[in-house]
């Protein structure tokens, strides 16, 4: 165990030092943002719990990389600290809870802001001071709310009004002097603006390219055949590193200032003295000595607005044209600030409020193989679980062998995790320099999990599959699908209720659902009387389902929902299509000439045909609402029918998922992105990029209230 901890904690290094080498000084990223942070957060939990295994060359123990050998080597009159991280908001209470814990309790009761534990401030004689509120004390305000800009930090040094260094944070204790370069950006004043300037002045703030910017550079180099840059800090960090100014010019780099040291002499500068009490009016004063400064910040005092802010910046940060990728909270009191100091890496008086990530890594601990209701055998990898996106993931899709070659995944191995479509967990690739040494790498089955039948893989298919068809995963994959929302939308019957009628041997076929009785349920496991009912009168519901859902349910290959739509438009009964010829199921407009194979040889086979006749035995709709009543009753019960709806902001009363639901169970589809052929964009409050890209493509847009009243018919 202690070797195994001993040679992770050693991979870990070795993982870290060459993504930030590649990060830091070639300005060529090896992996993303939040891969790196992830595996930087677990060896810093490692060394927590195994502090012996400490060593001054970890990167948990230095800010940056080394500066790179192209510009002199400067020292930092203030070191240049990195942020601590908080990648949700419970982390960031942690974090407030934390520094409150260390200054003593107030007195008297501290009253502005509801934060529930006191503070005592200090002056510099460490005697107790009131603190003061509103204006001119804490101005106001707790914290300050910023956008985390990303892009890359720099130090400015002024001497009597003039811009005299420009410095890259490098490893924040020395940076490269570019001062040159610093020179070309506009919104960086060479000279400050005023009358009466403090002898020394010491800027920081972050140089960043705006999102247009960063595509044109992409776009050149591509002309140019040169590598393009991961994302826009590291093209900021590699324009503000070239050697020709004239370059860096070009490139039109901006720059927002957040922090301001003022000091009467250089050595003054490094004992942090500010002219203003609070971070808030250090901003304002920025602004007036010419610096431009995010103007989306705010004042908030508790937990609920800083939450408010992030959630809110969550969305609308896709509509800022520079790239955003968490948000910064700093202690806005100066005095609160300088009591709190610093750590070795970061300031304890701020912290970044990291976004979600949308890849982070994890260990796939085993790999299991699931059998669909096609017979498809789908490798999935079991993960050790994790936060993605809002959800923990613990499995994900590794689709077939194909995929699983192409990644050359082991068991044991770290890989990349991310969410495709922003549902579905995928694994996106291998660490292999992380592989444990007793990784075992994985390949498919020769047999089938669960029928032990041998498998197949045809020839130039990437999918192996079972053939058997009285295999108990195909018959599960089956009734769950037929059962489905979209399809017979039998209400109860879920996964583990159709597990129990295949294993009872009650069901072989989805037409042996029809011949269900109370009776015969009460044989199984935890069924009272009144749930058999209710499940048997669900499923005779099923029966008044459109003739579309059941050809749906039935589940033929390339048949989804909408394509049968298009079928039963065309073939208004079961028994015109079965008797269709491929060439003329391929004259309905939409339906391709694999979609009409698969349908035509469905039809061919005996079972099938014998599971048709069944179906109309038992009452089913195999036929188009043939009567105007009828056809009435049908387009009333879904008045969304075709319609295709996105959902974007919060709504004034349903949940999301409530209102997704009622959608789709009146005949409408909800999609997550816009796109042309969305036909509604369903608007709450705080509505984000969706509402411009909506507005962009000229697309309804409905309330939710106006929605309801569709609904209601
Ligand atoms: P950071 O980017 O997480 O946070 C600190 C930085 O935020 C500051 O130095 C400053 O430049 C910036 N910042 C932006 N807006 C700010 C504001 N309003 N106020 C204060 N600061 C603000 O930390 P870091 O130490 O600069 O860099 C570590 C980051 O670099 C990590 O997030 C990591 O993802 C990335 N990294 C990635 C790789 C990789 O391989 N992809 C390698 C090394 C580092």
């Amino acid at each position: 165990m202690q070797g195994e901890i001993e040679q992770r904690i050693a991979q870990l290094r070795r993982q870290l030092q060459e993504a930030s080498y590649a990060y830091y000084v070639l300005d060529e990223p090896v992996m993303a943002d939040e891969v790196y942070d992830r595996l930087y957060r677990e060896l810093q939990e490692l060394e927590a719990d195994y502090p012996h295994l400490i060593t001054s060359e970890s990167p948990t123990q230095r800010v940056g990389e080394k500066p790179a050998a192209k510009f002199f080597s400067v020292k930092h009159n203030i070191p240049l600290y990195s942020l601590e991280n908080a990648f949700n908001l419970e982390e960031f209470a942690k974090w407030q809870e934390r520094w409150q814990r260390v200054l003593p309790p107030l007195t008297p009761p501290y009253q502005g802001g509801g934060q529930e534990s006191g503070l005592q401030l200090l002056n510099a004689e460490n005697t107790s001071i009131t603190p003061p509120l509103g204006k001119g004390g804490l101005g106001g305000g707790y914290y300050v709310c910023e956008l985390k800009i990303d892009g890359s930090a720099l130090a400015l040094t002024y001497e009597n009004g003039v811009l005299v260094r420009g410095v890259t944070r490098g490893d924040g204790i020395t940076g490269e002097d570019i001062t040159q370069n610093v020179k070309t950006i506009r919104s960086i004043p060479l000279k400050l603006n005023s009358d009466n300037p403090p002898p020394v002045v010491e800027v920081r703030g972050e140089a960043f390219l705006s999102l247009a910017v960063f595509a044109e550079i992409n776009r050149e180099r591509e002309e140019a055949g040169e590598q393009l840059f991961a994302n826009p800090r590291n093209a900021a960090a590699g324009t503000l590193r070239q050697l020709d100014s004239k370059i860096v010019d070009r490139r039109r780099l901006d720059f927002f200032a957040y922090t301001l040291y003022v000091g009467t002499k250089k050595s003054e500068v490094e004992s942090e003295n500010n002219e203003t009490k609070t971070h808030w009016e250090s901003l304002e004063l920025l602004r007036k000595m010419g610096f431009k400064v995010n103007p989306n910040r705010k004042l908030c005092n508790s937990l609920d607005e800083v939450r408010e802010y992030y959630e809110y910046w969550d969305e609308e940060r896709r509509n800022l044209p520079y790239m955003t990728d968490g948000v910064v909270v700093k202690i806005n009191s100066i005095v609160l600030q300088q009591q709190l100091g610093f750590t070795q890496r970061f300031p304890r008086w701020a912290i970044a409020l990291k976004y979600p990530a949308a890849e982070v890594p994890t260990i796939v601990e085993a790999v299991t193989v699931q059998v669909g209701r096609t017979g498809a055998l789908t490798p999935v990898a079991e993960l050790k679980p994790v936060q993605l996106a809002g959800t923990t993931v613990s499995r994900a899709s590794l689709h077939n062998s194909d995929r699983l070659a192409l990644l050359d995944l082991h068991i044991g191995d770290t890989v990349v995790v991310r969410k495709a479509g922003e549902i579905i967990p995928e694994v996106v690739r291998v660490l292999p320099e992380l592989r444990p040494e007793n990784a075992r790498l994985f390949a498919m089955p020769n047999c089938c999990p669960e029928c032990q039948q041998p498998v197949v893989r045809e020839k130039g298919e990437a999918v192996t599959r079972c053939i058997n068809t009285s295999c108990p995963a195909i018959l599960r994959g089956s009734l769950i699908h037929f059962c489905s929302r979209d399809a017979l939308d039998i209400n109860g019957v879920g996964e583990k209720f159709v597990q129990q009628l295949v294993n009872s041997n009650l069901v072989h076929s989805v037409a042996d659902l029809y011949d269900l009785t109370a009776e015969k349920l009460m044989n199984l496991e935890r069924m009272g009387p009144k749930l058999a009912e209710k499940l048997v009168s669900s499923i005779d519901q099923s029966k008044f389902q459109p003739w579309a859902r059941v050809l749906y349910g039935l589940g033929i290959r390339h048949v989804g929902s909408v394509n049968a739509q298009l079928l039963t438009e065309r073939f208004v009964n079961v028994e015109d299509l079965a008797k269709a010829s491929a060439a003329s199921i391929e004259g309905v407009y939409g339906i391709g000439p694999e979609i009409a194979q698969a349908v035509y040889q469905w039809f061919q086979v005996p079972v099938n045909q014998s599971l048709i006749d069944r179906l109309i035995a038992a009452g089913l709709q195999l036929k188009s609402a043939v009567n105007s009543q009828e056809k009435a009753t049908e387009s009333k019960s879904l008045p969304l029918s075709g319609k295709v709806f996105v959902i974007t902001g919060t709504l004034p009363t349903l949940k999301r998922d409530e209102a997704k639901d009622l959608i789709q169970k009146a005949g409408g589809k909800v999609t997550n992105s816009v796109s042309s052929k969305t036909d509604y964009l369903v608007l709450g409050e705080d509505a984000g990029s969706k509402l411009e890209k909506a507005r962009s493509l000229g697309i309804a847009q409905l309330s939710e209230a106006e929605l309801l009243s569709i609904l209601a018919g």
